[in-house]
């Protein structure tokens, strides 16, 4: 399935570069904007990941959502390295990225964008949402071979900067190893595709932390295929997104489950080497729960009713008492190390605080807890979730376990990566 090269070793480069070097006039023109860099040196930097682009090499760049693995969208050859760096599967296809309406145009069959768009490109663009859009001769069939190609205009400084500097389209899906979570800091893609590529451009870390949504408004009604940055909610405002869906949601299609048009389908996706167990039912929100600054633990939820007191207790108890269950489990099998990833203040801590009331075994085992952000505020877990997903590898964790959050704004996203890393859904 994979072609094989030869093995080639680079002493992997990682130069950091400051996207505020960047600005692009006039601020509001999509069709034909200039790029002003203010630092000569980011200036150089750029060149060089240009040129090496120009040569068909691969280079791995920041965008808004997750760092991307960016090659000439037009060489066959480039792509076929995408492939091979990072174990991609064939028929995954790639989302190209353009800097321009007019390079957008210039992709097109008819250099014609769907009047259907318009509204949405108006909205979110440059951002992170895909559209599925015809597909002309110029895109090889390697890099999509379907009648069908997935456009984005990204809003990172540095990945448009770059995309109009190569003056062609880029082809970018995450620049991790296949199957693995993506990379939302340089480090990560360090971790992955040392030596395997020649640069990585160090953008810091990614504002988004997820990957962005794929909307096909060529099917009627319009579908989201892949959850993403850009809010299921967000997109529906939008003239002629009225009767938006969202693929396994609210339909599925056997034809799209065959041909994997839509990302983790049909592969493992997003996982760490630990094993992953999600518990998926979320805090209740809403109801007589006002948020308040410090909304981290429940301390700073403030309870207008006793009802929604007892509603959240009882969670809160079962919560701890499934993640306990689960871990007397996962101890029989042999973990010993496990991580919590939270979003709310349920605390594996506290269990382990009272040991012998909690657990049978009185095997030892040892946890390490980070906060994902508030369950409130999903884009604070969207931003988080794929790095704590590394850190917990990097501590060496036999087993991750994690708190689910609702699926409302960019929990949809979130829950869609968790279920698709996950080797077990807890449902409480
Ligand atoms: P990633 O794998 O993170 O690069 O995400 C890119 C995803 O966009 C791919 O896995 C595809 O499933 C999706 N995609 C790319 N091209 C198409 C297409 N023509 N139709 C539907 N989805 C697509
Ligand atoms: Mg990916």
């Amino acid at each position: 399935m994979f072609r094989s090269f030869p093995a080639m070793a680079f002493r992997t480069r990682c130069p950091v570069l400051d996207p505020a070097a960047f600005c692009f006039r006039p601020s509001t023109d999509l069709r034909n904007p200039e790029t002003v860099i203010s630092e000569p040196q980011a200036k150089v930097t750029l060149f060089e990941a240009a040129e090496l682009l120009r040569n068909d090499e691969v280079v791995a760049i920041p965008t808004e959502t997750v760092y991307g693995l960016a090659a000439n969208a037009f060489s066959p050859a480039a792509i076929t390295k995408i492939y091979a760096t990072k174990n991609r599967p064939q028929d995954n296809p790639l989302i190209v990225h353009v800097s321009s309406l007019a390079m957008l145009e210039e992709i097109l069959p008819d250099h014609r964008i769907p009047p259907i768009y318009l509204p949405v490109i108006n909205r979110f663009w440059p951002g992170p949402l895909t559209i599925i859009l015809p597909k002309s001769d110029r895109i090889p069939a390697i890099a999509c071979n379907q009648p069908t190609v997935a456009v984005r205009f990204p809003s990172h400084p540095i990945a448009r900067a770059l995309i109009t500097q190569c003056g062609f389209p880029l082809a970018a899906p995450s620049a991790n190893s296949s199957g693995k979570p993506s990379p939302t800091i340089a480090s990560h893609v360090i971790s992955d595709l040392d030596t395997k590529i020649p640069l990585v451009l160090d953008g810091g870390q990614c504002y988004f932390g997820i990957e962005s949504t794929v909307l096909d408004a060529l099917r009627s009604p319009p579908a989201i295929l892949r959850p993403g940055g850009v809010t299921f909610e967000a997109l529906k405002e939008v003239l002629g997104m009225e009767e938006l869906q969202v693929y396994k949601k609210h339909f599925v299609d056997v034809q799209l489950e065959m041909t994997p048009t839509t990302p983790g389908m049909k592969y493992r996706h997003y996982s760490p080497e630990a094993q992953v167990v999600l518990f998926e039912k979320p805090i209740p929100l809403g109801n007589g729960l006002v948020p308040t600054i410090d909304n981290t633990n429940c301390k700073g939820f403030e309870l207008s009713t006793m009802v929604a007191m007892t509603i959240l207790e009882t969670d809160i108890e079962s919560l701890r008492s499934s993640i306990a269950h689960e871990v007397e489990q996962l101890l029989s099998a042999g973990n010993r190390k496990f991580g919590i990833l939270r979003t709310s203040s349920s605390s594996l801590q506290d269990i382990t605080k009272n040991r012998g009331s909690t657990f049978k075994s009185s095997t030892e085992f040892t946890v390490v807890e980070k906060f994902l952000g508030s369950a409130l505020h999903p884009e604070q877990v969207a931003h988080e979730l794929f790095k704590c997903l590394r850190e917990m590898d990097a501590q060496g964790m036999d087993v991750i376990l994690v708190e689910g959050i609702s699926e409302d704004r960019e929990g949809l996203a979130v829950m869609n990566r968790l279920r698709k890393a996950a080797s077990r859904i807890v449902t409480m």
